[in-house]
């Protein structure tokens, strides 16, 4: 008998269940109030694998603040050095920031109701968040949370946000990202459902602080295979399109990756209305986006083109008004769009046997 505990998931797919079987287990401990998606409960019980009910580490799962005390108070059993910690002068300052940034999101229409999350790595395993169920623009410093990098709530007045999980994956990833910013700006958004990821090498600016986006694809918001969608890309890209979601930015402040959202969310608009003139948009050559991407180098912001000559630095044909030139494999995106159209092609080609 083998039992994995899943109460720090809110949501639990079917891929979860699939990872917990690899695991030979036998039995999963869940939260109290999970969401078991349909197909999580067939795969739970076509492999057989039995089912408890955990208790009070089901953080975040109660959508009520009663089970967390009040601010600042511990779930039972915490280190008090790290209640220390969120208590702290610095730990005030992050929370105030999250606030600031939070009214921001919500002032350019970044998130709607509840929409949005933010977070700051205060520790190497704690991390202060946003709670659940809080629009952004309603932040207060004593609503934010404490969690570990394996999402359980350490401390805090209301559980956390589902999405946490997204942010710790991209923390245990990515040693340099200090804040994690996840929002649905509507210009980004509406690339992120249509499978398209901006060219570059249009405007300086987007091209030092953002560049190549990547584009990862979709899972149910709030389990762990939606938060494990952005690994392959948020070591060389500071910014990544959820597919039929949203966005997420990483930083070195909360301020940072608040600005990177607003960067690409201005860039994606720009685009659009350009396209609304109906003329080829003209680019930066290649020699001067080099110059930008010495820049970005420079100020230490990741991007696949650094020291790599099989990546594209502009996705734009050098003849204005010529048509795009597919680029040239960049990571893990590219190869896996390549693997799927010559997958489409060959099965194409055995269906016509
Ligand atoms: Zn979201």
């Amino acid at each position: 008998m083998k039992t994995i505990d899943l109460t720090y998931l809110q949501v639990i797919t079917e891929s979860d269940i699939d990872g917990a079987a690899k695991e030979s287990a036998t039995e999963v401990v869940l939260a109290e109030r999970v969401i078991l998606t349909p197909s999580a409960k067939e795969a739970l019980a076509a492999r057989g694998i039995l089912v408890r009910t955990g208790g009070a580490a089901a953080a975040g799962a109660s959508g009520s603040a009663g089970a967390y005390g009040s601010a600042g108070a511990a779930v039972a059993g915490v280190d008090p050095a790290r209640l220390a910690l969120f208590t702290s002068p610095e730990a005030q300052k992050v929370k105030e920031e999250i606030c600031a940034v939070g009214r921001k999101l919500w002032m350019r229409q970044y998130v709607d109701g509840n929409g949005g999350n933010i977070s700051y790595r205060v520790g190497p395993n704690e991390v202060i968040c946003t709670p659940t169920l809080v629009s952004k623009s309603d932040l207060k410093p004593e609503d934010m949370c404490l969690v570990d990098l394996e999402g359980k709530q350490l401390a805090g007045g209301r559980p956390r946000t589902s999405e946490i999980l997204l942010h710790l994956e991209i923390y245990k990833e990515v040693p340099e990202a200090k804040s994690v910013v996840h929002c649905h700006p509507p210009h980004a958004t509406a690339y992120a459902i249509t499978g398209k990821v901006p060219p570059t090498c249009v405007i300086p600016e987007y091209e030092v602080f953002i560049g190549k986006v990547a584009i990862s694809p979709y899972e149910t918001p709030g389990s762990g295979s939606f938060a494990r969608t952005v690994i392959p890309y948020v070591k060389t890209h500071n910014t990544v399109l959820l597919a039929n979601h949203g966005i997420v930015c990483w930083g070195d402040t909360v301020t940072h990756a608040e600005w990177y959202v607003e960067v690409v969310d201005t860039y994606c608009w720009t685009l659009m209305l350009a396209a609304q003139l109906g003329s080829p948009l003209s680019h930066i050559s290649e020699t001067k986006a080099a110059d930008l991407l010495a820049i970005k180098k420079k100020l230490g912001l990741p991007d696949p083109r650094h020291d790599n000559p099989d990546c594209a630095i502009c996705d734009l044909p050098d003849q204005a008004g010529g048509i795009a030139i597919s680029q040239r494999s960049c990571g893990p995106e590219d190869r896996e769009t390549l693997i799927q159209a010559i997958t489409d092609q060959v099965m194409a080609a055995l269906g016509k046997k």
